[in-house]
């Protein structure tokens, strides 16, 4: 069990600033997802906290403790990879007992601990077959069973459903997060797949460019995303930006669009100058009522919804609606936006205003 903080966490390549000064907490026995797109500084923040990488700056504790300079073997942490490094010649038992052997635990007690772990993951029947001939999902497997056999104070898991097709993945994830519910140990996971990072995780950092962009529970970050980064990279399709020009007072619970008015929950703060008006394509309705028009430029079928993407006059927007319901391409329909769900971003910062 461990609580992990992060405090002013920084790390450098050469000249290259890799993370800057990212500072959150990881609550005792949380699936915590590390989120961004390639390069973002995920996987470095990741190792840093398991000590395969040092800081440049800052602290890291684990249950209290600053550990940011330990070694990783004296952290008691264990990292899954993407690409498991398993022992191809060894079977699955040994493979799994190999960690505790090499702690010095003896063989009845690594038996059983063994075979504890293999029932909890279901691979109790191929305990003796050689890894080398397994299916992907069951090399998985074994590899967090050898990971979960030295009961560590917490998992690190950079992608480690990568390599796995996408149906199975699917399946994994879904094991991975019951398995992580049963055992309760904190586990910090490594994604680019923001799906996967709202599916499984209890909270999310959302990593751009070293730099945090927003931290919260995967509600939080989808209904009200901090940055138009968020608001984009979380969604699919993404939130819909209208860009205008406004003069908003304090308490404003309303924006003209082309001289049409919309509501949107109550500003604290006045804002003047270029702003972004952010809808996700569910909250936009296509009704009659409506004399803010737009142009259905295509629609795309899913099944139970649709979506229609149209031209308005302050930009391109996707809906989300209804399969079934008219929507040709090239006619005008009218646009309502569901007020309690928009986002104002200030343009020039990205920034939303609350
Ligand atoms: P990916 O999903 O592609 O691994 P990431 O978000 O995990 O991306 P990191 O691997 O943390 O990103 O890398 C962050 C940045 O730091 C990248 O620009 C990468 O090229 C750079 N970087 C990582 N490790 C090193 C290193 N050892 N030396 C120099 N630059 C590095």
């Amino acid at each position: 069990m461990a609580e992990i903080v992060i405090k002013d966490l920084r790390k450098d390549f050469g000249d290259f600033n890799a993370v800057k000064a990212s500072s959150f907490t990881i609550e005792d026995g949380e699936f915590f997802m590390l989120l961004g797109p390639s390069g973002c500084g995920k996987t470095t923040t990741l190792r840093m906290i398991a000590g395969l990488e040092l800081p440049t700056s800052g602290e890291i504790y684990i249950d209290g403790e600053e550990v940011g300079r330990k070694p990783a073997s004296e952290r008691d942490i264990a990292f899954v990879f993407q690409m498991f490094a398993l022992y191809p010649h060894m079977n699955v038992r040994k493979n799994m007992s190999y960690p505790l052997i090499s702690q010095g635990m003896p063989k009845a007690r690594v038996k059983e601990k063994v075979a504890e772990v293999a029932r909890i993951l279901g691979i109790e029947d191929i305990l003796n077959r050689p890894v080398g001939g397994l299916s992907g999902g069951d090399r998985q497997r074994v590899a967090l069973g050898r990971a979960i056999v030295r009961d560590p104070k917490a998992f690190m898991m950079d992608e480690p459903l990568g390599a796995l097709d996408a149906e199975f993945r699917e399946h994994m994830a879904e094991e991975l997060r019951a398995l992580h519910d049963r055992m309760g140990a904190t586990t910090v996971y490594v994604t680019h797949d923001q799906l996967e990072a709202m599916q499984m995780g209890d909270k999310i950092v959302v990593m751009n460019h070293g730099v945090i962009e927003q931290f919260g529970t995967p509600q939080d970050i989808y209904d009200k995303p901090a940055t138009m980064f968020v608001a984009e990279f979380i969604g699919s399709p993404p939130m819909n930006f209208l860009r205008f020009h406004g003069s908003l007072e304090a308490g404003a619970t309303e924006v003209t669009l082309s001289g049409h008015r919309f509501g949107m929950p109550q500003l604290r703060e006045p804002k003047d100058g270029d702003l972004v008006f952010g809808v996700r394509p569910e909250h936009v309705e296509l009704t009659d009522s409506s004399d803010y028009r737009g142009e259905v430029l295509a629609t795309e079928y899913l099944g139970t919804t649709q979506i229609v993407t149209l031209d308005t006059p302050d930009g391109q927007i996707k809906a989300r609606t209804p399969s079934g319901q008219p929507a040709r391409v090239g006619e005008r329909v009218g646009l309502g936006f569901n007020p309690a769900t928009i986002t104002l971003f200030d343009r020039q910062s990205g920034r939303a205003l609350r």
